[in-house]
């Protein structure tokens, strides 16, 4: 049952906290209650947007003044095969519920953001791309097939060989085709669970892009800029590059809370951290 719009209205931040606004927020159960939530929409004369996990930096998923369709809450992984690497998951499953599902089998999503917070549904909206985009692409070039609402009400199954357009049209479409419900992802074979990680300096931004050229052969590259630097040595930077390892064994392995950060920098707990950092950025 989908209730009354007023008492849907609630507040919403950008992952960035600079955005922030009102809108009349639904986390449907189903796919009826979705259809209901198009269908009131639609009489009402308001648009719709989605939020996955709210990790857009900007506005993306900011609806203010209109409906703001919640899908956290569809995060079951569906099937999982762990012979042919094929995945099929709600599209509120997050990058980290994949990754831990699938990593003990020797499997890995072939692109994944700085952050494993994202939706896989969020992903595919924006297209998003990993530290080895030049390799491998973006994420939509890893989908086997989806099924999505439209926003007439319709509910499509697509994929590659989809010949009416809508599979390449949809991906990276920012959900304003319509709500992708359910994703199939091809994932990829790794080695191990376990990366070696290179860090190098660079002093400028024409040695920044030598370095990263260099090491096209890495498995992921990445080149973070010194943003206050300036004149000779703008530019200026660190390039991470990492390679996978082979199959590593370790003593006790306990594979859950290897994967688990640690919540403490020294003695300062993490959620505490942005006060510090807090001081050195400003506007
Ligand atoms: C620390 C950090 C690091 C990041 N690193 C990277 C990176 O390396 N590469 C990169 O490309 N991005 C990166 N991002 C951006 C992030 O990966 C994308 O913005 C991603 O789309 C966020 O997913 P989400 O589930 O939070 O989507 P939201 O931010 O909630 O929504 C994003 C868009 O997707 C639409 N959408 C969400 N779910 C659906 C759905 N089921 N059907 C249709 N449309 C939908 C929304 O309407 C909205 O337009 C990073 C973000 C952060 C905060």
């Amino acid at each position: 049952m989908v209730n009354l719009l007023l008492k849907h209205i609630d507040h919403v931040v950008a992952w960035g906290g600079a955005t922030y606004d009102c809108s009349y927020i639904y986390k449907p159960k189903d796919e009826v209650e979705l259809k209901k939530i198009f269908e009131i929409a639609r009489t009402q004369g308001l648009t719709i947007a989605f939020r996955g996990s709210g990790q857009s930096y900007g506005d993306a998923s900011m609806n203010g003044e209109h409906v703001l369709v919640d899908l956290s809450g569809w995060n079951k992984i569906i099937s999982w095969d762990s012979s042919t690497g094929e995945i099929t998951v709600q599209c509120g499953v997050t990058i980290e519920q994949l990754w831990r599902k699938v990593i003990s089998s020797g499997w890995w999503p072939p692109v994944v953001p700085g952050t494993m917070q994202p939706t896989v549904g969020g992903c595919l909206a924006m297209n998003i791309h990993g530290k080895n985009h030049w390799r491998v692409g973006s994420f939509g070039e890893h989908v086997i097939g989806f099924t999505a609402l439209l926003g007439n009400g319709e509910i499509v199954s697509c994929d590659k060989n989809d010949s009416s357009g809508l599979f390449h049209s949809m991906i990276g479409s920012f959900g304003m085709l319509g709500c992708f419900l359910t994703i199939t992802l091809q994932l990829k074979k790794v080695n191990s669970d376990s990366v070696e990680v290179s860090s190098l300096s660079a002093s400028n931004f024409d040695d920044l892009l030598m370095i990263i050229d260099q090491k096209k052969g890495c498995d992921y590259v990445v080149g973070w800029l010194d943003c206050v630097a300036s004149d000779a040595i703008i530019g200026r930077g660190v390039v991470h590059t990492a390679m996978y390892l082979e199959a590593v064994e370790y003593e006790n392995d306990n594979l859950i809370t290897r994967y688990d950060l640690p919540d403490k920098l020294f003695l300062l707990p993490y959620k505490y951290i942005w006060i510090i950092l807090k001081l050195f950025n400003h506007h």
